[in-house]
């Protein structure tokens, strides 16, 4: 029997997964990226001898010891890499000048948390508690839900339940939420500001415990370096990525997905057709929107995709070795609240990459600054050439400005800045709204653990990967997408699913 072939359409984490995977279970599989370079959102750029790191904070899996790891290692994501396991999530300063250290390490939070706020010892004691039983979690990835029998489903319930009982009830309750349990005005007002406010608790439970257990790190090099080396395994596995390759359109026969066509007019034919881009656009333009249905069609019309991004990289002329490294960076809260990007912002997140050598000439440092902000604002400011030009200007000196009042003297001392806007995110990945990761998880939405479909009705031989299935999104769980794709085709072809060429 000939092999069968597989079109992958988009080269970020969930496509190099998805390509990898089939090549692995003796599939002749292509990707076709529309950019020059793969990893899609996992993607770094070099400017005035500074390497802007535009994704990886912490990388769930990064050490042995977790399912995630394994996925890791088959995709050869980490071979040769340097693993920082940061001391600190994060800090996040008030305008007070009182400081929250989050500490990964889960003896130190507690004892931290319980120093700044003795009045909420028993919200601390809850959380904490909570952090330490997710440290014995590991969640069930070997076997796509889309091929898991009724013993499968027993066998998780009956080995985690009293674990997952446990995330069910921190599903309900977001950051913010949490937050206002707090008498403390400082760690009330902290704790939305880990991650999205909205997101449940759970995620931030996972988080911690995988942080304590240093299973969730930062691979030295940063992000492209990462894409590349899944690259480099795809290529040896037998893959084919094909660069500046836009698909415009995915071909049908008679309820069958055949093939795609480039924007070049050039057709290609394969067995299967896995698209791991943006969601929206496959649905509803490369397929014109043809293969709908009232959940596929709720999801593009209710679910809430993650904030748009205004994203500002500084190369500073000095070192931060007083500042210890830290997973998700410095939130200064500030005096006034400020306007940028068309947004208020009462806080600014500054990720200072002191512990990556490789992104700056020696004796300097990358300050990466990720401001969430509206859309549609620089969607429409985009047309207007030169305004839009001011309003990056704009927003770069204002964050320099916060930045100099932090660290006086810094502003004398920045020779790089770069402003990406979401407009930037749309023209190099076409992710949707320019969101960061997909489909926020939040406890009114949708919960963690919920599927979503990766089929659209009408339509055989075609599959979604990537964090437009699986809502919370982040490299995992879009690594994961493309090997459960493929596990999904082994099913279908009947073939035992493997890891091993
Ligand atoms: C600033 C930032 C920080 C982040 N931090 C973290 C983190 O610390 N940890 C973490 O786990 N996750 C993080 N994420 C999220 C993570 O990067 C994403 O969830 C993940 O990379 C998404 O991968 P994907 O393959 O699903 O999609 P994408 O990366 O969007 O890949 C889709 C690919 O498809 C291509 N494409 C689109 N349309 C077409 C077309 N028509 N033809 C051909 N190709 C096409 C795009 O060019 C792109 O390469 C971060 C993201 C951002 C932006």
């Amino acid at each position: 029997m000939s092999e069968k072939t597989i079109i992958i359409i988009g080269g970020g984490i969930a496509g190099l997964s998805a390509g990898c995977y089939g090549q692995m279970n003796g599939f002749r599989t292509r990707i076709f990226e529309m950019h020059k370079k793969p990893g899609g959102l996992c993607t770094s750029w070099k400017r005035q001898g500074y390497v802007v790191d535009g994704c990886i904070h912490w990388l769930v899996g990064s050490r042995p010891g977790s399912g995630f790891h394994r996925i890791w290692q088959d995709l050869g994501a980490l071979v040769n890499k340097t693993i920082i396991d940061h001391e600190e999530f994060g800090r996040i300063e008030a305008a007070d000048g009182k400081t929250f250290i989050v500490h990964s390490n889960i003896d130190k939070l507690e004892k931290h948390m319980q120093e700044i706020a003795p009045e909420d010892g028993r919200v601390i004691a809850e959380f904490i508690s909570a952090i330490r039983r997710c440290t014995r979690y590991e969640p069930p990835l070997e076997k796509a839900a889309e091929v898991s029998g009724l013993l499968d489903l027993l066998r998780i319930v009956f080995t985690k339940f009293p674990l997952l009982r446990m995330l069910w009830k921190w599903n309900k309750v977001s950051l913010r939420d949490f937050g206002l349990r707090f008498k403390n005005p400082l760690l009330r007002e902290s704790f939305p500001l880990m991650f999205v406010p909205d997101f449940p608790m759970s995620f931030i439970l996972l988080t911690f415990a995988w942080m304590h257990n240093r299973m969730a790190g930062y691979p030295l090099g940063g992000s492209l370096e990462f894409s590349r080396s899944i690259e480099k395994r795809y290529a040896a596995l037998g893959g084919e990525a094909i660069y500046k390759a836009r698909v415009a359109k995915v071909l049908t026969e008679e309820g069958r997905a055949v093939g795609i066509r480039l924007a070049d007019g050039t057709e290609h034919k394969a067995d299967y057709v896995i698209s791991a881009a943006d969601g929206h656009a496959t649905i509803f333009e490369l397929l014109g929107g043809k293969y709908l249905d009232d959940t596929i069609r709720d999801y593009y019309e209710t679910l809430i995709p993650f904030p748009a991004v205004v994203y500002v990289a500084l190369g500073v002329d000095r070192i931060f070795d007083d500042l210890p490294s830290s997973t998700g960076g410095m939130a200064i809260m500030l005096q006034k609240p400020v306007m940028i990007g068309g947004k208020v912002q009462s806080y600014l997140k500054a990720h200072i990459f002191n512990f990556d050598p490789g992104l700056a000439p020696a004796g300097r440092t990358l300050i990466t600054v990720m401001i969430h902000t509206d859309f549609d604002y620089w969607q429409d400011l985009r047309v207007h050439e030169v305004q839009y030009r001011a309003e990056k200007e704009k927003v770069a000196d204002t964050v320099i400005a916060i930045l100099d009042k932090r660290f006086p003297g810094l502003a004398k001392q920045v020779e790089m800045r770069d402003v990406a806007t979401p407009t930037t995110f749309v023209r190099y990945t076409g992710n949707w709204k320019g969101s960061f990761e997909g489909w926020q998880v939040t406890p009114k939405t949708w919960r963690f653990g919920r599927l979503m479909r990766k089929t659209l009705p009408g339509l055989a031989n075609f599959y979604m990967a990537g964090h437009w299935v699986e809502p919370g999104g982040g490299l995992p769980a879009v690594a994961m997408s493309g090997r459960n794709v493929v596990q999904i085709i082994c099913k279908k072809e009947k073939k035992k699913f493997s890891t091993t060429k």
